[in-house]
This record gives structure tokens, C-alpha cells and sequence, in this order.
């Protein structure tokens, strides 16, 4: 008997075939060629066996360990940043993560975990004076269960989300405790090769039991900025916002030391704090980099 047409979502990726969830609920197996570009939470229709995939709204992109971009995952709504008081995370990381998650249609949230450390209550309000305005921040203890309901209630307003965050923060942790059936190695990770007890390097969709749901990206390294312009950089920069609305002399002004600039004004009058434009100049160098390390286009 023909299989028939279904529509589906990719829960899991194999190499050579990927989990397809279909409407039923039930998750059949696909085989794709090797390098067929399909992700996890790519929506698709099954049609005699082949997948056809439908637009994404979001991409979710690292670096690999040859500084070559890849996708790991699509059609997320959120993406959370974990940090801790320790390790804590260097502000650039953060900064690149935000930036990412709002250039490639996600909305960034924060994650503080280890809050029942000391040094806790300082970083939450570093963090609020810093972001507070532009993005929730749930302050949890993966270890005491403390808030962990306003996440698990974040996630069941209908989120799909991924978490990111340097390693030590407590990713797994958090995953555990909101998915049960996840079951990742905590604090196993080997900090000469970056990996796991488990070295797969797939991606996997959960479903939580309160709602929502969350993809575990192991092998998540670094992000991929690539297809960010460096005059776009500004518009996505967190905390930038009314420096942008009110415009530079130049359009494509890059906010460094050009006449007429809006961020120097700001830094000039306080407004935004120097460490600030620091952490912008430093994304702007890094993107600057990666794009004359880019192939040339042939015409
Ligand atoms: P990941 O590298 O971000 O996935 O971090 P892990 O989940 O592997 O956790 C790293 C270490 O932090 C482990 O030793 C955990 O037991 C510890 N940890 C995780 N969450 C908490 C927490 O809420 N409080 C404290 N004190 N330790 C935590
Ligand atoms: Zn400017």
C-alpha cells in the first residue's frame, strides 16, 4: 500500500534519515540523502516517501570547528541565554547570542541559573540594568527547583525554544529538570574537546509535559553570524535601540568614529555606557573578520 501524504515535523535527525512526528502523533522514519539540509523543527510533507519542506521562519546557525557556519536547527520562537554566577560569561557572549537570536527571528530571553550561589542576587541586577527592559529574565536553580515554574510556564504559553550558554552554566541541568525524558550527562563535558559523554552531535525536539517544546543542540559551539551585515549590526545590538530610531548623518553608518553619529552622542551624554559600544565594537570586528575570510562571489 502507497504511504500516504502527511504533514510532519522533524523531532529527531539520524544522518541518512530523520524522525518525522506526523499529525497522528505518531514519529515515522524517513530516509534523506546525506546532505539533504533538513533540520530538526523543519515542518514537512511526506509525500511517497520524499520530504518537501516548507519555509522556515527561523534558523538556528553555529560555527563548526572550521569556522564554517551550519544549521542546527529551524523554526525556533525563543532562544535562551543560561548564565551563572559561575562560570560567569563573558558580555560579548551575550551580546552575540542576543543579536543572533533577533537577527535570525528569535526572541532571546535569560536564563540565571545556580541562583542559590552567592553572587546571585548581583548579577540579577547587573543583568536587569543591562537588558531589563528588552527581554524576560527567569532566575531558576536547576538544583533547588527555584523558579522553575515561571519557565516551565514561559515554555507552555506554546515556545519552542533552544537553550544556549557557555559550558558549566547548567544547560543540561535546566533540560533535565524541564524534560524529563531527556536524560543528559551533567557536567561531563571534557574541556579540552568540548564534547560530551554522549558525542552525538544530532539535534532531538522534546515536547514538555506542561506545553511547548525544547531542541537539544549538543555539540552547540559558538554562533554563526555570518549573514549579518555590519551596518545591520547596530539595529540588533540590545540597548541600541533609541540610538538607531534616531539616526546617524550616514545611512550605513557603522557607529565607530563617523561625523554626526547617534551612538557617539549617546556615549557622549551617558546615555549608553561605554563598556557597552566595547562589547558592540568588538561583534563588529568579529563579523568584519569572518566576512573577508568568506569565499569570493563568482559573478
Ligand atoms: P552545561 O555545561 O551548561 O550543560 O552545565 P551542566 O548542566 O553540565 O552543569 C554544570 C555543573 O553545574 C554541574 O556540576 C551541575 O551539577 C552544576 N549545576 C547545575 N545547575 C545548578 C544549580 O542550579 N545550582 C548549583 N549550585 N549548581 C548547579
Ligand atoms: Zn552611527
Amino acid at each position: 500500500m502507497p504511504e500516504q501524504d502527511a504533514d510532519g515535523l522533524i523531532v529527531a535527525h539520524y544522518g541518512v534519515a530523520v524522525g518525522v512526528r506526523t499529525e497522528t502523533g505518531e514519529t515515522v522514519k524517513v530516509r534523506v540523502r546525506r546532505r539533504s539540509g533538513h533540520v530538526v523543527g523543519d515542518r514537512v510533507i511526506v509525500r511517497e516517501g520524499v520530504l518537501e519542506r516548507l519555509p522556515r521562519r527561523s534558523e538556528l546557525r553555529r560555527l563548526d570547528n572550521n569556522g564554517e557556519v551550519r544549521l542546527v536547527a529551524s523554526n525556533l520562537d525563543v532562544l535562551g541565554i543560561v548564565i551563572a554566577p559561575l562560570p560567569l560569561s563573558a558580555e560579548s557572549f551575550l551580546d552575540r547570542a542576543i543579536v543572533t537570536a533577533r537577527a535570525t527571528g528569535m526572541e532571546p530571553f535569560l536564563v540565571l541559573n545556580k541562583s542559590d550561589l552567592e553572587g546571585s542576587d548581583e548579577l540579577a541586577a547587573e543583568m536587569s540594568t543591562r537588558y531589563g527592559d528588552l527581554m524576560p529574565l527567569f532566575p531558576v536553580s536547576a538544583v533547588d527547583g527555584i523558579g522553575l515554574d515561571a519557565l516551565i510556564g514561559f515554555f507552555a504559553e506554546g515556545r519552542r525554544g533552544a537553550f544556549v550558554g557557555t559550558t558549566g552554566v547548567g544547560k543540561s541541568s535546566i533540560m533535565n529538570v524541564l524534560c524529563p525524558d531527556i536524560d543528559l550527562a551533567v557536567g561531563e563535558i571534557n574541556e579540552v574537546t568540548g564534547l560530551g559523554r554522549h558525542t552525538t552531535t544530532v539535534s532531538t525536539l522534546h515536547s514538555l509535559p506542561g506545553g511547548g517544546e525544547l531542541i537539544d543542540t549538543p555539540g552547540f559551539r559558538d554562533f554563526g553570524l555570518a549573514e549579518i551585515e555590519p551596518a545591520e549590526l547596530g539595529g540588533w545590538f540590545p540597548g541600541f535601540e533609541s540610538v538607531v530610531a534616531e539616526g546617524c548623518r550616514f545611512r550605513n553608518c557603522l557607529h565607530r568614529s563617523e561625523p554626526g553619529c547617534g551612538l557617539t552622542a549617546a556615549v557622549g551624554s551617558g546615555a549608553v555606557p561605554e563598556t557597552r559600544r566595547a562589547s558592540y565594537l568588538r561583534i563588529l570586528e568579529e563579523l568584519e573578520e569572518h566576512q573577508a575570510r568568506l569565499p569570493r562571489r563568482k559573478d
